[in-house]
């Protein structure tokens, strides 16, 4: 259809939706009477971002951020540049950092420092996928999606040299 048959399935489409689902349900519970601004991180976070916060039944804000690491790579290096900042103050707000993947942790723990300066008053992670075998810096993550193997997938937001990102599941190649 809009991919390619060469990923095997990790995740389908009906898992994703469910999951997501689930997750705006605990959001919605845990920030209720909270000034919640969702902060999705570009480019891998776009599907879900778009996903989840339909699921969230608050007045919430959004924003983005716009990461881009060097190169397109296959592993994670944790130098990554903003090349999108936020539009709007973040001061006092509650917030909840929307990503696709969390392999090594560098990119939230570097994220997180950013977020610091400006004063959040709480800021929380929510991430779709966990890779839990490869971490380097131990973040703590408040909503995580589903925990998978250490492989290199795609779909669902994640790409391949920036393509695959618009397939609706989370796919690998196959070794
Ligand atoms: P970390 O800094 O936690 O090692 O990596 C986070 C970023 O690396 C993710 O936001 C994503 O851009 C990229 N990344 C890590 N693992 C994968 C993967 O399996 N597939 C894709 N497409 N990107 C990944």
């Amino acid at each position: 259809m809009n991919g390619d048959d060469r990923f095997k399935i990790l995740v389908t489409e009906d898992a994703i939706q469910e999951r997501v689902r689930e997750l705006g349900v605990e959001i919605t519970r845990d920030y209720r009477g909270r000034d919640l601004v969702l902060v999705g991180v570009l480019k891998g976070s776009c599907l879900f971002m778009a996903d989840l916060c339909r699921h969230v039944d608050l007045p919430l804000t959004m924003e983005f951020l716009g990461l881009s690491s060097y190169g397109d790579r296959t592993e994670s290096s944790g130098v990554v540049q903003i090349t999108q900042d936020l539009t709007h103050p973040v001061e006092d707000m509650d917030v909840l950092l929307v990503e696709d993947i969390v392999d090594t942790g560098l990119t939230l723990d570097f994220l997180m420092d950013h977020f610091r300066v400006r004063k959040p008053r709480s800021v929380g992670i929510c991430t779709l996928l966990h890779k839990p075998s490869n971490t380097v810096k131990d973040v703590q993550l408040d909503y995580v999606g589903f925990t998978i193997e250490n492989r290199f997938v795609v779909g669902y937001g994640l790409d391949y040299e920036q393509r695959f990102r618009n397939l609706p599941y989370i796919g690998y190649v196959e070794d």
